[in-house]
């Protein structure tokens, strides 16, 4: 595969890099790239070369097919590559347009001269997977910006538009028409100059630079607290502003070497190929037909319908909400409209958007109404009998083709697409709430789910900005079903002599978002009230602590009773323990013949964490899950699993699993609490015993 072309305009040669989608510096684009840097430097007709990007851009920077494979060290490497332009005898010249990012950048700093297209992005986004730039961009990036224009880029990774670098040295010349036309011409200019300028030659320039890194390094340790790449990145551009060019880069190195090795940065490269691996769908090749969805009806405009129909609205796809009665239409409408308010006052989005997306939705109590749309989402009541007249009405009246789609999140989908003729078009889209901010899309894939739907509705969470995941069927889906074990774990703790709060904090410090009873208070106590009365009936083998059913029965609710594992003053949302929820757990305790004793934070985040492991290495071993990066997707993007820590699956195998399980047999030996819990998955087990990981 040819990945460079070498073409020769009088005498100007002129290297053009054509690796798509971004001209990612793979190894075959390097070395295409060196042997065109050779075969000009030998060609005496030769009097500049200009380094250029076919297609989209300049360069994204690595090419991401390599990541983890020894081809991305392979030489020529990029710093070789730079190594060859500085050493070249004819000036080399990059023509930038679309991106120049990571890498692409790293390679254009090492040029000679740069031009740039207006509107091109320019980025070095290496911190984002926990790294530092590590060819040159933290070195020569602050040479030729001010040194807080490059330390801000370096630091937050974000793309900046190259117009505002036309006041920078970063780039020699903006070109307003054709880029090669102009790069060759602003070549030949150079070329008579005879100049071979090096950034690495240039000093940093910036009043009092060591006021301003201190300062620098301070904000940063307070904002990067659990990530160590940004003050890494700190250092090394420090190290540009006080030392020889030489010593800069070493230190650049060692903290490219150090940061590879870090958790925090394999977590974010985890989380970063988990995102991309989700939508591939193993049965369901890439270029699998989809259906158009260009209107939806979503049933139900109470607390999920609403969010749900936002998220069409605001991807520009108009939506039609049908409610079993007048009331719940108006009170779902203005809760919508409200909602888009408050949006608009502050400020995300235009005043007059408000009424612009809110024409989008069609209110309806007519069935009539919908049948000619392409996909429906249910958001109904939580019951089977509900349900299936919903889906009999569907089948009988939607167009042939529409998707019909299921909000539900513990009944079987199967069955719920048995209610119809056309099993094959039922699919579960399982939104998380609120829904119209949650990233998290759970799709649950039915037993007769046809290809293209599935295909279809991943598409479509990417177009409605949400993390699509496939899960199989089963009670909870992925998500919930692992949550569940989760919970139980927590409350199990609160009988051995632990506090909610203590909970809480202790895992909120491991990094989650929230500890399992302000979740609970948040999300309603009666929720999963709900769920387990059901369990007593169809599960009596399997054992809850008393204490949130006790819990419950006071009408402590959380949040919306004022008052649950928490109380809480009216109109806030601090959580205060309460005195009555401690003396309601001394009682179960003393009722249980427990003495209580003290848990220790680590045992408390391990009891948690493994009950998530555990039920995640059964959904994976029975095929629910496709893949352990799925369900890390899944805690990341919906449960506020910690993203340094790369999700539940990854966490296990940073510990290893041999570990989990040891302390798995710890905890199995507590007399308290459900004896069969620890019962290790067969799948954990197999592969701890064979020293491997979910995700190796
Ligand atoms: P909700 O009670 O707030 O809203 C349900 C709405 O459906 C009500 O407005 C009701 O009037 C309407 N409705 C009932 N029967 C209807 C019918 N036959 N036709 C049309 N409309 C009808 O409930 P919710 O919390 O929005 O939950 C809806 C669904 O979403 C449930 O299946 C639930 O399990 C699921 N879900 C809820 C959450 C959550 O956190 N609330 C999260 C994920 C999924």
């Amino acid at each position: 595969m040819t990945t460079a072309r070498y073409f020769q305009h009088g005498d100007v040669a002129v290297i053009t890099m054509d690796n798509p989608p971004v001209n990612g510096l793979g190894a075959g684009l390097r070395q295409a790239i060196a042997d065109g840097l050779t075969r000009a430097g030998r060609d005496a007709t030769v009097r500049a070369i200009v380094l250029t990007g076919a297609g989209r851009g300049f360069s994204g920077g690595a090419d991401i097919r390599e990541f983890n494979t020894p081809a991305t060290f392979a030489e020529p490497n990029l710093h070789t590559l730079i190594r060859m332009i500085e050493d070249s005898r004819i000036p080399v010249i990059a023509a930038i347009h679309g991106i120049a990012m990571g890498g692409g950048l790293e390679l254009a700093l090492g040029c000679h001269y740069r031009v740039a297209a207006p509107g091109a992005q320019i980025a070095l986004p290496e911190v984002k997977l926990g790294l530092l730039p590590g060819a040159g961009g933290t070195q020569r990036l602050p040479r030729v910006v001010p040194l807080e224009m490059a330390l801000n880029m370096i630091v937050s990774g974000n793309p900046v538009d190259s117009s505002r670098f036309a006041e920078t040295r970063l780039f020699d010349a903006m070109i307003e028409g054709e880029l090669v036309e102009g790069a060759i011409a602003f070549a030949r200019k150079v070329a008579a100059e005879d100049k071979l300028p090096r950034i690495r030659d240039l000093k940093v320039d910036y009043p009092n630079a060591q006021g301003y890194l201190q300062f620098a390094r301070n904000t940063v340790a307070a904002v990067a607290k659990n990530y160590p790449a940004p003050l890494r990145c700190v250092e090394a551009v420090t190290a540009a502003a006080t030392r020889p060019f030489e010593e800069g880069m070493a230190i650049e190195r060692a903290g490219f070497i150090a940061l590879v090795e870090s958790p925090e940065s394999r977590a974010l490269r985890h989380a970063f190929f988990a995102e991309r691996a989700a939508s591939r769908i193993p049965d369901v090749p890439e270029d699998t037909p989809m259906r158009p969805v260009k209107e939806v009806a979503v049933i139900g405009a109470g607390t999920m319908g609403g969010g749900i129909a936002m998220n069409f609205v605001n991807a520009g796809i108009p939506v039609r909400l049908l409610e079993i009665e007048q009331a719940g239409l108006d009170r779902g409408m203005a809760t919508i409209r409200r909602n888009y308010e408050n949006t608009a006052k502050k400020g995300r989005i235009p005043a007059d958007d408000v009424e612009r997306r809110m024409a989008m939705i069609r209110p309806t109590l007519s069935y009539d109404e919908i049948r000619d749309v392409d996909l429906v989402v249910e958001a109904v009541f939580e019951d089977m009998d509900v349900k299936r007249v919903v889906f009999q009405n569907l089948d009988r009246l939607m167009k042939k083709g529409a998707i019909l789609a299921t909000n539900t999140s513990t009944l079987d989908v199967d069955r719920i697409a048995a209610f119809t003729r056309r099993p094959e078009d039922v699919i579960g889209m399982h939104f998380f709430s609120p829904a119209n901010v949650m990233k998290l899309l759970e799709i649950v894939r039915g037993e007769k789910t046809a290809r293209d739907v599935l295909a279809t509705v991943m598409k479509l969470s990417k177009t409605i900005r949400k993390t699509g995941v496939v899960s199989g069927v089963c009670d909870g889906f992925i998500g919930n079903r692992m949550i569940e074990q989760y919970s139980r774990q927590a409350t199990f703790m609160l009988d051995e002599g632990a506090s909610p709060a203590q909970v809480d904090r202790a895992i909120e410090k491991f990094g989650f978002a929230m500890g399992p009873f302000r979740m609970s208070d948040l999300a309603g106590n009666d929720v999963s009230w709900y769920i387990r009365k059901r369990r007593y009936v169809e599960k009596p083998e399997y054992k809850y602590s008393a204490i949130p059913d006790k819990l419950c029965e006071l009408g402590r609710f959380g949040q919306k009773t004022g008052a649950g594992w928490y109380r809480y003053e009216s109109g806030s949302r601090k959580a205060i323990p309460d005195p009555v929820v401690d003396e309601l757990v001394a009682k179960h305790r003393e009722a249980l013949g427990i003495t209580p004793r003290r848990i220790g934070d680590d045992e408390i985040v391990q009891r948690l964490v493994f009950a998530l492991v555990n039920e995640g290495a059964k959904i994976l071993e029975e095929g629910i899950a496709m893949r352990a990066s799925d369900i890390d997707l899944i805690y990341l993007s919906g449960y506020g699993f910690p993203l340094y820590r790369g999700g539940p699956m990854l966490y296990a195998d940073e510990v290893g699993l041999y570990n989990v399980l040891r302390a798995m047999e710890g905890f199995a030996a507590n007399p308290h609490g459900d004896p069969g819990f620890w019962t290790p998955a067969p799948l954990l087990a197999k592969l701890a015993a064979q020293g491997k990981g979910f995700n190796d």
